[in-house]
C-alpha cells in the first residue's frame, strides 16, 4: 500500500497517560506515549500481555477516556464512541439471540436512519464480502470460530467507518483458521479501501507472525506502563508468505524488541509489582 499513501495522518495519540484507580491501588496502564498512524494505513501493534494494549484501543475507539495527553483522529480528540470507527473484539461479542443477519444489521437498527430495504441490501453485501452466504439465518453458538469473526468483521464494516479496530480478533482461534481469516482481513481490507475511502486499520495482538504478515508498519509496545518502543516498517508486498527470507528477518527484528518487554512483563505479574 505504500505507493497509495495518502500520508495524511488518521490517528495521533500525544503523551498519553492512563491510570485507573481500584480502592487505594493505582495502575499507570499507559505513560507517555506517542504515534501517528496514516490515513489507510495498516497498523499493528504488539505488546506484552498486561502493558495497555486493549486500554490503547478503547481509547481511539472513545470507550475510556484519556488521564492525560491527546488522541486525535482526524485531529479532533476522540471523546466518544462514533460511526466513524468499527470495533472487533476478541470474544466474538455477538448476540446470541440474533440470526448473522440479525447481529450484522444491528448497528444500522440502532442508527435508525435506513429504509428496510437499504437495511437488507447493505448486510447482505457485507455477508457476501466476509464469505457467508447460506448463513444469513444461522444463530451464533452454530457457528465455527472463524465464521463467527466474520460476523464480527461485517458488523463493524456495515455502516462504512473510516477506522477499523480490532482487538486480538483471532486469539482464541486454532492455528489454520488464524493464517485463513489473516488473509481474509487483508482481501477484506483491500477489497473495503478500493470501493470507496482507504480504510485505516489498528490491529492488536501478541503474535509476532501475525503482526509481520498484516501490518503496514509494527508498533512494538513496552511493559507497563506501556509506551511504543519501536516501529518497524513492513515493505513486503503482499501476498505475503509466512517463511520467505524478508518474512523471517523482519519477524525476529519485531521479536528482539518485543522479548526485553515481556520478560520485564512477566516480571510484573508474577511479583504482582506494578511501577508506581
Ligand atoms: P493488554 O490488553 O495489553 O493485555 P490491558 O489494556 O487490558 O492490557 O490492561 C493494562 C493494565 O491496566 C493491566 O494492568 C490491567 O489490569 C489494567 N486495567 C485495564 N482495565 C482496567 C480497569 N477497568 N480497571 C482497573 N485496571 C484495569
Ligand atoms: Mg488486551
Amino acid at each position: 500500500m505504500s505507493e497509495e499513501k495518502s500520508n495524511k495522518i488518521k490517528i495521533k495519540a500525544i503523551d498519553v497517560r492512563k491510570e485507573f484507580k481500584e480502592g487505594k491501588r493505582k495502575v499507570i496502564a499507559l505513560d507517555n506515549l506517542n504515534l501517528k498512524i496514516e490515513e489507510g494505513e495498516f497498523a499493528v501493534i504488539v505488546g506484552p500481555s498486561g502493558c495497555g494494549k486493549s486500554t490503547f484501543l478503547y481509547m481511539i475507539a472513545g470507550f475510556e477516556n484519556v488521564t492525560e495527553g491527546k488522541i486525535l483522529l482526524d485531529n479532533i480528540p476522540v471523546d466518544k464512541p462514533g460511526n466513524n470507527r468499527g470495533f472487533v473484539f476478541q470474544e466474538f461479542a455477538l448476540f446470541p439471540w440474533r440470526t448473522v443477519e440479525g447481529n450484522i444489521r444491528m448497528p444500522l437498527d440502532i442508527a435508525g436512519n435506513l429504509e428496510e430495504a437499504e437495511i437488507k441490501a447493505k448486510v447482505q453485501e457485507f455477508i457476501e464480502l466476509v464469505g457467508l452466504e447460506g448463513f444469513e439465518h444461522a444463530y451464533p453458538h452454530t457457528l465455527s470460530g472463524g465464521m463467527k469473526q466474520r460476523v464480527g468483521l461485517a458488523r463493524a464494516l456495515v455502516y462504512d467507518p473510516d477506522v477499523l479496530l480490532l482487538d486480538e480478533p483471532f486469539g482464541a482461534l486454532d492455528a489454520q483458521t488464524r493464517k485463513l481469516m489473516q488473509q481474509e482481513l487483508i482481501r477484506i481490507w483491500q477489497k473495503v479501501s478500493s470501493l470507496g475511502k482507504k480504510k485505516t486499520v489498528v490491529f492488536i495482538t501478541h503474535s509476532v507472525i501475525e503482526a509481520v504478515y498484516l501490518a503496514d508498519k509494527v508498533y512494538v509496545m513496552s511493559a507497563r506502563p506501556g509506551h511504543i518502543k519501536a516501529i518497524i516498517d513492513i515493505d513486503i508486498p503482499r501476498p505475503r508468505s509466512y517463511t520467505s527470507d524478508e518474512f523471517i528477518h523482519k519477524r525476529e527484528e519485531v521479536l528482539k524488541y518485543l522479548e526485553e518487554e515481556v520478560l520485564i512483563a512477566a516480571q510484573q505479574n508474577r511479583e504482582g509489582l506494578h511501577p508506581d
